[in-house]
Order: structure tokens, then sequence, then C-alpha cells
């Protein structure tokens, strides 16, 4: 937090506890040689304005960090908005040259262009997630109440991920729950914003793509239990590590079993996904075992 470790609070507790015995200890001392309540009230006073002394520069501290933390995250968010409108032109304006200004360009410009196109896109991911972090931080983080089937959503995404499950000759298994509508029309309603909680399942589906080894297995579950709707995916991949599991949802976390061949991935996407989930009134937890899979569950109230 670049504060000295002699301003730190944990350092200043000590410094408090050992000032409080040695205050302690004279008080005794002074009250057996002198009987006077006086000497007694008077040590008494050092005693409560030490305390009070340190205790008030140990809030200061505490007070100097949150404003510290509160300027990165507004630093965080200007920075990002600042990137994301030349971020935008560089994507638009390479989507242009490849699809309509295409003419005579050869096939290597047009595989640079393509890279180019590549690498903004995936930067303009990077800024979306951290602006959601900022928001997310700092309590700006607003959806909307609209009624969405997950099915319908877990389908298209199952869609739009086919080439890459494709590639990594992957099979895809997506289990509805049908016994519990009455139609047999599959249909997952529940209030949330469309917008974000199609980025939590894009999440949690590409977190299991991209954990799978090639030929793996991923299984989606999509339930209804007592009022909530609760959708699982599972899979078979490199899993995590059971010290780490209790970070897996702080910012920017990774495991050291896949940051060594997964070099794409930023650490937030969990981190966001946990908190659009609890904010639409639901849950998410996990299981996993290392080199055997893991499944990843969220719940939201059935709308
Ligand atoms: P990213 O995938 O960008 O690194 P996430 O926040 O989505 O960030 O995930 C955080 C970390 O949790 C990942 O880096 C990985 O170590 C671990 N993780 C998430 N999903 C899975 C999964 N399905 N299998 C194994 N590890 C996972």
């Amino acid at each position: 937090m670049g504060v000295s470790v002699w301003r730190t609070p944990s350092f200043l507790f000590i410094i408090m506890g050992v000032i409080n015995v040695a205050a302690m200890a004279a008080t005794y001392f002074v009250s057996k040689r002198y009987d006077e309540p006086e000497f007694l009230v008077i040590a008494e006073s050092v005693v409560v304005s030490c305390i009070f002394t340190i205790g008030r520069y140990i809030i200061g501290q505490f007070e100097e960090i949150d404003t510290l933390s509160k300027l990165k995250t507004e630093f965080v968010s200007i920075a990002s908005h600042q990137l994301r409108t030349p971020l935008s032109a560089i994507r638009w304006e390479t989507e242009l040259m490849l699809t309509k200004l295409n003419r005579g360009l050869n096939a290597k410009q047009r595989k640079s262009i393509g890279t180019i196109n590549l690498l903004a896109t995936r930067m303009t991911r990077l800024v979306n997630d951290l602006l959601d972090v900022t928001r997310i931080d700092q309590g700006r983080l607003i959806l909307k109440k609209e009624k969405v089937d997950i099915a319908e959503i877990m389908g298209e995404m199952i869609g739009e991920f086919m080439p890459l499950v494709k590639e990594k000759k992957l099979a895809v298994i997506f289990l509805n729950d049908s016994k519990n509508a009455a139609t047999k029309r599959k249909i997952f309603n529940v209030l949330s914003d469309r917008e974000k909680l199609g980025l939590v399942i894009e999440n949690l589906f590409s977190n299991a793509i991209k954990y799978t080894k090639l030929g793996g297995e991923i299984e989606i579950n999509l339930s209804k239990k007592q009022g909530f709707v609760v959708l699982s995916i599972k899979d078979n991949g490199v899993g995590i590590p059971k010290d780490q599991q209790m970070q897996v949802f702080s910012k920017f976390f990774r495991s050291d079993n896949i940051v060594k061949y997964q070099t794409e991935g930023t650490g937030l996407g969990l981190y966001i996904a946990k908190n659009i989930i609890e904010q639409s009134g639901g849950r998410m937890w996990f299981h996993s075992r290392e080199h055997i899979g893991s499944v990843f569950n969220f719940s939201l109230p059935m709308a």
C-alpha cells in the first residue's frame, strides 16, 4: 500500500500492546509504593492518553489506506474508460479493412490485420472486465431485472463456442430437468440482467473449455430446486489444487497448475460472475479436484 512498516496498523497494534503492558506494570509498582489515590489517577491517565494517541494514529492509517485504495479504483476506472474509445476505433477500422476495404491486400497483410483485430478484441474484454470490477468495488454495478430464460442463453452459448469445442474434441452434454415443467417446455426463467447473466454463463462455460484437455467432457445440468433455478457446469479437466481453492473467487486469482500452459486469462471472470449472481439474489459455489475435474454451480430465484 506504499506505507512504511513502522506505520502499518499491525505494527502499531504490537507497539500499543507493549506500551499497555509496560504502563500496567508501571502503574502497579507506583501504586504499591504510593498509596495516595492521586498517583493512581495520574498513572491511569497516562496509560489512557497513550492508548488514545496510538489508537487515533491507527485509525488515521486505516483511513489513509482506504483513501489510497479508493484512488486506485478511480484511476483504474478512468484509465479503462479512456482506453475503450481508441480500442473500439481499432476494432472498427480493422474489421472494415478485412471486410469492405480488403481489395489489394495480400494474404500476409490480411493476416496481420486479423491479428490486430483479435488483440484489440481481447484488450476490449480486459478493459470491460476492469470496468465491471471497479463498478463492483464502488457499489455502482447496476443490474436490470428482466425475465430471462437460462436454458436459452446456455443454448446460445453452446452454439457460440462450438468451433472451440470441436477444435478441442470435447463432448458437451446439456441436460435439462424437464420433469418439473408440466408442459415439457424446458423454460428456466429467472429475474436477472440478460447481458450480465450472459457474461456469467460465458465465463463458466469458457473456463470449462479452457481448463479441460483435448477429448474431455463437459456436462451441463439445469434444474429447478425449491424456488431456484440451478445451473451446473461440470468438466473432467485439470481441476484446482486444494490449497488454492479458498482464493478462487478473489480478484486476479489464477491457479498454479494452469498459468504454465494457459497464458490467456485475467483472473477477473469468477470474481465478477459471483458478484453478479449474488447481487441478483443467488449463490455461486464449486467443487474441484486436481487432475479429476471441477463443477461450478449457481442458483437464481425463479421468476
Ligand atoms: P481466468 O479464467 O481469466 O484466469 P477466472 O476468474 O475465470 O479467470 O478463473 C480464475 C481461475 O480459477 C482460473 O485461472 C483457474 O485457475 C481457475 N478455474 C476456473 N474455472 C476452472 C475450471 N473449470 N477448471 C479448472 N480451473 C478453473
